[in-house]
């Protein structure tokens, strides 16, 4: 299955010269959304981890059904000021602006081997921020696990030697 056919992209979404991966549409096809987890699954399952942590909104919909298919715990990742408990935060910058995440200061157990998962990897400024928070809290990151990687934005460079694996690349 060539899961390119159901991502749709926008051009020049949020802004121009962004060419933007909508995978709404793959969302749309639950068989195909499916056999995206399953095969993120796949991939993983020898990793023994012990939870996955996925930065909001799109890390959601990645990594919350692959925790399930993996029989693990979801820890969200979250902008500032979401989260109800208390937190650890840590800036960050976009492919296109900037903000604050966070994550509950309780989420992760020292020792934990966390497995990151987003829906697409661009300049590893999120998951770069989400692995300094999951270290903050004790937890050890073994990999990343993308739906989408864009290849010329290099994003693997600065995520420092995890495991990273994408179903789907773009250059
Ligand atoms: P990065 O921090 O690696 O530069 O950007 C990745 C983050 O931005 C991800 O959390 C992802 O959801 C979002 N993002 C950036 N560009 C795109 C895109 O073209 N499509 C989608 N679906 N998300 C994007």
């Amino acid at each position: 299955m060539n899961y390119k056919d159901y991502i749709r992209v926008i051009p020049d979404f949020p802004q121009p010269g962004i060419s933007f991966k909508d995978i709404t549409t793959l969302l749309q096809d639950g068989e195909v959304y499916r056999r995206v987890i399953q095969d993120l699954a796949e991939r993983f399952k020898d990793l023994h981890i012990d939870c996955i942590a996925g930065p909001e909104a799109r890390g959601f919909v990645i990594g919350a059904p692959l925790a399930v298919a993996l029989g693990v715990g979801f820890v969200p990742i979250r902008k500032s000021g979401k989260l109800p408990g208390e937190t650890i935060e840590a800036d960050y910058a976009l492919e296109y602006g900037k903000d604050k995440l966070a994550m509950h200061k309780d989420a992760i157990k020292p020792g934990q081997k966390v497995l990151i998962a987003d829906d697409l990897l661009a300049t590893g400024g999120t998951i770069a921020t989400s692995i300094n928070l999951v270290k903050q809290l004790g937890g050890e990151v073994v990999g990343a696990a993308f739906l989408i990687e864009l290849l010329e934005l290099n994003g693997k460079e600065k995520l420092g030697g995890i495991d990273i694996f994408s179903l789907v690349q773009y250059n």
